[in-house]
């Protein structure tokens, strides 16, 4: 296996994985301080390592994943930690038509069925014109003859209440985004939980 094509899973300052990046990137991420080793090694716990603890680290490293220098070898990491406010990525959903559909399940809210992207609307459960907010809590997905029969009526006056509700959804889960396809070493299952039968495991 060449060395340098290994992947690497990124947590976040809170320890959820965010991203997965190559060798290179997380290498860089370390000797810049942006982020530290992660060493699922110990039954005891996790540690982590800046830079200079897990070259020292390293020296000392008889397994096979490892990158020469002239004088030095370094362990290649499989989990970093980052260490930097800025380096938290922007997980948080955006509000738009089509994530309130996916927290929906694109099911009408009103008649509870199940419709297609272009069968949708968004209706405003308090409707704006009575002040509703275009919001997370005051939107739902609801089918076009339904949105129709609420009108600009509030929900106790159309006698439509949403089956769910509506909040704002917690982040995406982690294995949904499209660069995860599988768990590259063991040690990532520590972090990510993975859909049955979904992912698998490649060493
Ligand atoms: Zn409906």
């Amino acid at each position: 296996m060449n060395a340098l094509s290994s992947q690497v899973l990124v947590l976040n300052r809170l320890w959820q994985p965010v991203n997965i990046c190559d060798v290179k990137r997380a290498v860089s991420l370390l000797f810049v301080g942006h982020a530290d080793v992660v060493d699922t090694d110990k039954e005891a716990g996790f540690q982590t390592h800046d830079a200079d603890s897990w070259m020292s680290h390293s020296e000392s490293y008889k397994g096979s994943e490892v990158l020469h220098s002239v004088s030095h070898q370094l362990r290649i990491p499989s989990i970093i930690v980052l260490t930097h406010y800025d380096r938290l990525p922007k997980q948080d959903l955006k509000f738009c038509r089509q994530t309130v559909f996916e927290r929906d399940k694109f099911t009408c809210q009103y008649c509870g069925e199940k419709f297609e992207n272009h069968e949708l609307n968004l209706d405003h459960v308090i409707p704006r014109q009575k002040g509703g907010e275009t919001s997370w809590e005051n939107v739902v997905c609801s089918c076009i003859r339904c949105n129709t029969r609420k009108a600009n009526k509030l929900p106790a006056q159309a006698n439509m209440r949403p089956l769910n509700e509506p909040r704002k959804p917690r982040w995406r889960p982690f294995f949904l985004q499209a660069s995860v396809q599988r768990i590259a070493h063991t040690s990532w299952k520590h972090f990510i939980e993975l859909p049955p039968g979904e992912i698998s495991l490649s060493s």
